[in-house]
């Protein structure tokens, strides 16, 4: 007789800037069903992204209903509050159910003497080898580990309490996911820590049904992963083990499972991913790729779309600095390998969408250009009703490449373990 909300095995979100495209990510969700894996569809804008666009999480809402109904999707879809905190949350607490609680900016302070030496008496025993199911390698944790991750941690993982009760007041418990996110700091956290960490989240109350670690590598928004994919596999298979460890003896939820902040188009780790988390599962969170697609669609429409599609990369161009400052630490552009905007004037549609789409078998696919877009959609939002226009009467184009781009390129892969996009040349990086 529980109500509470539940999150499916495998989930995907997907971020729609302009709240346009909603359904044809649903689309690529149906997709999924008709092939036969269930992927539950949650839609993440973060703050920022609202901010930037100035939009409210209410159109976010109101876009994915809409598109539920449109499809007669009948299985559960979520909206999250994407990297929220106490400031932040507020505006969130209507419209969504799925609360991703960023407490980044709190690691590293300390919480009380009293509260850090609570702790280390009441998990006193998580010190030792634990050797976990499935898994040969054991991982050690020694006192010094459990004194030095509390202090790192515990106040941060306090302050997603905070968080948490905050939501739980307005919205009752077990009415919303609860994530907490670690990933917008700069070191990963190890396996061993992340267990620490789980037990830390487990003494605080939350009912966690995913969480976001900070995984080695670099994860670069729109391009692919840059690190030691072997590294990737072994770190993701331990704290897959941690994290079955931590529901069994902790009291988490038995669903709980790895987010991946992926920043989209992880290629290179999507079979890591989808071997490592094919038992428990995993939510795969994307990052506004969303948007590119309509710009690749606008071009591969021509006329007045190419036209727009070309204004905004020009744009983009001369406001680089400004647009690449927020970002700086998520993307890596060569200055060297963006096109002169008098260049892409000429482009044709064809020349734009093989730069823009990642293809990483394409000689053409240019990286550089795609990430300058990917942060540019400040110019788009600027056009306001011009750009609106354009991505209605070209719906159907555009509508084609989100559909594509989310089920060949990244639902197929992790959750339905076909393979990912590969580059067909060497030293394209
Ligand atoms: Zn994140």
């Amino acid at each position: 007789m529980s109500s509470e909300l539940e999150l499916g095995r495998y989930s995907v979100g997907v971020g729609d800037r302009f709240a346009h495209q909603a359904k044809a990510q649903l689309r690529a969700c149906a997709l999924a069903e008709q092939a036969g894996v269930d992927v539950i569809p949650v839609w993440n804008k973060s703050n920022r992204e609202h901010n930037i666009i100035g939009s409210e999480p209410a159109q976010t809402r109101a876009a994915a209903d809409a598109a539920v109904e449109a499809l007669g999707w009948k299985k559960p879809y979520f909206c999250d509050a994407d990297h929220i905190n106490l400031t932040t949350v507020e505006r969130f607490l209507g419209p969504c159910d799925f609360f991703t609680i960023d407490v980044a900016d709190a690691i590293g302070r300390s919480a009380s003497g009293a509260s850090i030496e609570a702790f280390l008496k009441r998990r006193a025993g998580l010190v030792g080898k634990l050797q976990r199911e499935g898994v040969d390698e054991a991982f050690e944790i020694t006192p010094e580990l459990l004194r030095a991750t509390a202090v790192k941690f515990l106040f941060a993982v306090e302050e997603a309490g905070k968080v948490y009760r905050k939501i739980v007041n307005t919205k009752g418990k077990g009415r919303f996911i609860a994530e907490v996110s670690m990933d917008e700091t700069d070191a990963a956290q190890t396996p061993a820590e992340l267990l620490i960490i789980l037990a830390a989240i487990a003494d605080e109350g939350i009912p966690v049904q995913t969480i976001a670690p900070k995984f080695t590598g670099r994860f670069n928004k729109g391009v692919d992963y840059v690190g030691n994919i072997h590294q990737f596999r072994r770190e993701m298979t331990l704290d897959v083990a941690a994290i079955a460890w931590a529901v069994k003896h902790f009291g988490l939820p038995p669903n709980l499972k790895l987010s991946v902040h992926s920043g989209s188009d992880k290629f290179s780790i999507y079979a890591a991913i989808h071997e490592a988390t094919k038992q428990q599962g995993v939510h795969l969170k994307t990052a506004g790729t969303t948007w590119l697609e309509e710009i690749i669609g606008l071009a591969e429409a021509g006329g007045d779309g190419l036209a727009l599609a070309r204004e905004i990369y020009t744009e983009a161009y001369e406001h680089r600095e400004e647009l690449c400052g927020p970002y700086a630490t998520v993307i890596d552009i060569d200055s060297a390998k963006l096109p002169e905007p008098g260049v892409v004037a000429r482009w044709t549609s064809e020349q734009y969408t093989s730069a823009l789409r990642h293809d990483p078998s394409s000689r053409e696919y240019n990286s550089s250009f795609r990430q300058l877009l990917h942060v540019g959609f400040k110019i788009a939002a600027k056009m306001g009703p011009r750009y609106l226009e354009l991505l209605e009467a070209n719906e159907a184009v555009i509508a084609k490449n989100v559909t594509e781009n989310l089920f060949q390129r990244h639902i197929a892969p992790v959750f339905l373990g076909k393979p990912a996009p590969v580059a067909a040349h060497t030293g394209a990086r």
